[in-house]
């Protein structure tokens, strides 16, 4: 895998380091095009694509995903913190722009004016502070103004939404309006539908009272990944989207409301428009026979039934495979189904491999992806464990190199 020379060895970097981890995780960038062009077409020619890479790019990992994703047409990139729009900036290799759509404090908004780091602002006070740091810079703020329409997180409250105006209107050397947004609370379910159709019409009377009084706004923009594929009034001048560009569906409802609205023929034929971006593979370390009423690994939690075989795979819940799925996970092996056998152990599983007569070490073993015409999908571990398709992708380790492979 890696390429080092023999009088190098001894001083290798951590980089090169990388490709001694356990696993590794592959980037595919045929599936990432495929799910930019199925989505472009939802959003049309007109609106922005705005990639989320937060929370590391969902897991894809900043420095890897970012350029992919350049390549793949994408200009416009979202992150939640200044830090992590640090690191997307510095694996810029285009004429790329970032927004930071969370948190920020007072000497990264100077940075952020200073590097024309666009980011939201969503009280009054900010707005006041922002103003004072760009007068002092002598340069203007590029600023997403976030308005409260309902979801009651973060959201410029109405009452202050005058003086805001007064402030932008006065100051527009200083602040420009790069956009004015808000964020849907829960629109992946049909039981939110109320409080988002309430959110879209506080939106539209926000965006009205905006226009009516003259303020310059570069872009409207609302909607994520449910949003857009739910509502598609939402989808204004630029949509953000995080988990489906990944080729995840926000969560099975919205992949349902999809396929039959749109996918009469795609239902029949279960062709998923969006196709995963990444494959977690590791490989099988050890394999063991075990006689039959034996304990497999720590404790009492797994009783062998018959005389099995047993392979061990140097992944654990240190690696975000959570302990949950003791017993109850599985990975695939040979192109198929292995059970996860015994807890979880913290750099192991152990999987039963009895009926796999094949096996032996080193062979592929894969945690999320396809092998062969097998597939564990992200949904999967969702099902079997207490967390959203999201958590399980935000807690793959950044250690673990990721590759981009076709
Ligand atoms: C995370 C996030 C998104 C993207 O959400 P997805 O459901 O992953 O598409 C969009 N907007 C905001 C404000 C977010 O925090």
């Amino acid at each position: 895998m890696i390429n080092i020379s023999e009088q190098n060895l001894k001083e290798i970097t951590i980089k090169e380091a990388r490709a001694f981890h356990t696993s590794r995780i592959e980037l595919s960038e045929s599936a990432l095009r495929k799910n930019i062009k199925f989505l472009r077409q939802i959003i049309g020619p007109n609106t922005m694509f705005c990639s989320v890479v937060k929370g590391n790019a969902y897991g894809h990992n900043i420095p890897t995903f970012v350029p992919l994703a350049e390549k793949c047409g994408i200009r416009h990139f979202a992150v939640s913190s200044a830090y992590e729009a640090f690191i997307t900036r510095e694996s810029f290799t285009r004429d790329s722009h970032v927004m930071i759509m969370g948190d920020i404090k007072r000497d990264a908004i100077e940075w952020a004016i200073e590097n024309k780091v666009s980011f939201y602002i969503f009280t009054l006070d900010w707005l006041i502070e922002t103003l004072k740091i760009a007068q002092k810079m002598g340069k203007p703020a590029h600023i997403h103004l976030e308005v409260e329409t309902g979801m009651h997180r973060t959201g410029l409250e109405h009452r202050n939404l005058d003086k805001a105006i007064e402030i932008l209107k006065s100051n527009q050397d200083h602040l420009i309006i790069e956009g004015v947004c808000t964020h849907y609370a829960g629109a992946e379910s049909i039981s939110n539908y109320v409080r988002v159709q309430e959110q879209i019409q506080k939106y539209m009377e926000i965006a009205n009272e905006l226009r009516r009084q003259d303020v310059k706004v570069q872009s409207w923009h609302t909607a994520s990944s449910a949003a857009a594929l739910r509502y598609p009034e939402t989808i204004m001048d630029m949509v953000r989207f995080g988990i489906a560009q990944y080729g995840f569906w926000p969560n099975k409802e919205t992949h349902m409301h999809y396929l039959m609205h749109n996918g009469n023929e795609r239902l029949k034929k279960r062709v998923d428009p969006l196709k995963r971006v990444l494959t977690w593979k590791s490989r099988v370390m050890n394999i063991k026979r075990v006689g039959t009423g034996e304990f497999v690994g720590y404790g009492t939690s797994y009783m062998t039934s018959r005389d099995q075989k047993i392979a061990t795979v140097p992944i654990g819940y240190f690696h975000g495979f959570a302990r949950q799925l003791s017993n109850r996970g599985y990975v695939l092996v040979n192109g198929r189904r292995a059970q996860v056998v015994g807890l979880v152990n913290m750099n192991m599983m152990t999987i039963d491999v009895t009926d796999f007569p094949d096996i032996a070490v080193g062979d592929e073993v894969v945690i999320i992806g396809t092998q062969k015409k097998q597939n564990i999908t992200v949904g999967s571990f969702s099902d079997l464990t207490p967390f959203l398709n999201y958590e399980i992708l935000v807690r793959l380790p950044e250690e673990i190199p990721r590759i981009v492979v076709e």
